[in-house]
């Protein structure tokens, strides 16, 4: 997510895509049953109105209204200023390992009603740890939720704990120390989100070499709402093995040649891109440029009730972008396989999975 860019100019739902009121159509229906992976997500942006009303009645003190109808009006967004308003009263609704761990296993539980088998959700622990939740408690809650979803809703998550670029270095050291001291057993990977304009990847190479070294994957944001010096940028300093967003990439061949050539694959988040401005419209997103160069293209939802979206969605937007029939947008899910940090026997079985089912189809 790349706040400062928010696109100002017009209610968040107004032309959101799941208030089409088409019936679902056989590809919807495909993509509703077809067994997904998602590798770009965010913990507290994962938040839906549901998962709001119960984190709000545990904290009746909040201003967050605690009836879900309610909610769905709340989280429509009149303006930039309100967005943020909005997004903080969540973030405040977070204060306890309890709200940690509420949110996280009700965030799978969504996810499993998109038949999402496996994530990888981007966490900030520091935004929990800088208002008083204890590191080792806040690793035990999204640890205890994980166990916990993996077998009772059948979703295994993995975590890439983020720096917020916006609060600098501190906040890139307490998150290395947590990442790097704690190590969760979820966790696979090291990432950066927050703006990019004034927040220079390359000073965070410090805090990246010691993840690495550690064993963590390099997943940092860039090329969202900066040029594609700003991706190059994270595969030179941050030795980035997967890009989030990657948006700008698009803008210079080079560049595409190069993610493809190594296999370094996109975390693509239309619908994100629309709703910060990174892209003017759906028409002109740059998917169909990266498939077409040859990159390996990921499907994500980024901050889905934010954005009024979910993963489905966003393979529905991704299948008219490509003009895709089911066997297509099977392709794309099973890149984001491809792409995950899953072991290998994992990928292998995700992947028979897609294929029984898209063999199946039509059911
Ligand atoms: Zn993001």
């Amino acid at each position: 997510m790349a706040l400062p860019a928010y696109d100002d100019s017009r209610p968040r739902h107004a032309s959101s895509p799941l208030d089409q009121e088409d019936p679902l159509s056989d590809l919807d229906a495909f993509i509703a049953g077809l067994p997904k992976a998602e590798l770009h997500v965010h913990h507290v942006g994962s938040a839906s109105p549901r998962i709001v009303a119960e984190l709000a009645a545990r904290h009746p003190d909040s201003a967050v209204p605690t009836d879900p109808e309610a909610l769905t009006d709340y989280f429509t967004f009149r303006d930039f200023a309100h967005f943020i308003q909005v997004y903080l009263s969540v973030v405040d609704l977070i204060r306890d390992a309890q709200d940690v761990r509420l949110l996280t296993y009700e965030v799978a539980r969504d996810m499993a009603r998109q038949n999402i088998r496996y994530a990888e959700l981007t966490v900030t622990p520091y935004s929990s740890t800088r208002r008083g939740i204890p590191d080792a408690a806040f690793v035990e809650a999204i640890e205890d939720a994980r166990k916990a979803a993996e077998t009772e809703l059948g979703v295994v998550l993995r975590w890439c704990f983020d720096i917020p670029g916006e609060a600098g270095l501190t906040a890139a050291e307490e998150t290395t120390r947590i990442a790097c001291d704690l190590r969760p057993e979820g966790l696979v990977s090291f990432g950066l989100g927050g703006p990019e304009i004034g927040v220079p990847r390359g000073q965070f190479k410090p805090y990246f070499d010691r993840a690495i070294a550690a064993g963590l994957h390099s997943v940092p944001h860039a090329g969202e709402t900066t040029g594609p010096q700003t991706v190059w940028d994270a595969l030179t300093e941050l030795r980035a093995e997967r890009i989030g967003h990657g948006t700008s990439s698009a803008q210079d061949p080079k560049l595409l040649a190069h993610l493809a050539e190594h296999r370094i694959p996109l975390e693509v988040c239309p619908t994100s891109n629309i709703a910060t401005r990174a892209v003017r419209t759906l028409d002109e997103h740059p998917l169909k440029q990266m498939v077409d160069a040859g990159v390996l293209v990921t499907i994500n939802s980024d901050d889905p009730p934010m954005f009024g979206t979910d993963l489905c969605v966003e393979y529905g937007v991704a299948a008219r972008l490509l003009d895709l029939d089911a066997a297509g947008v099977a392709a794309l899910a099973k890149n984001a396989v491809e792409a995950s940090f899953m072991d290998s026997a994992a990928k292998a079985a995700l992947t028979a999975e897609i294929d029984d089912y898209t063999a199946a189809w039509p059911r």
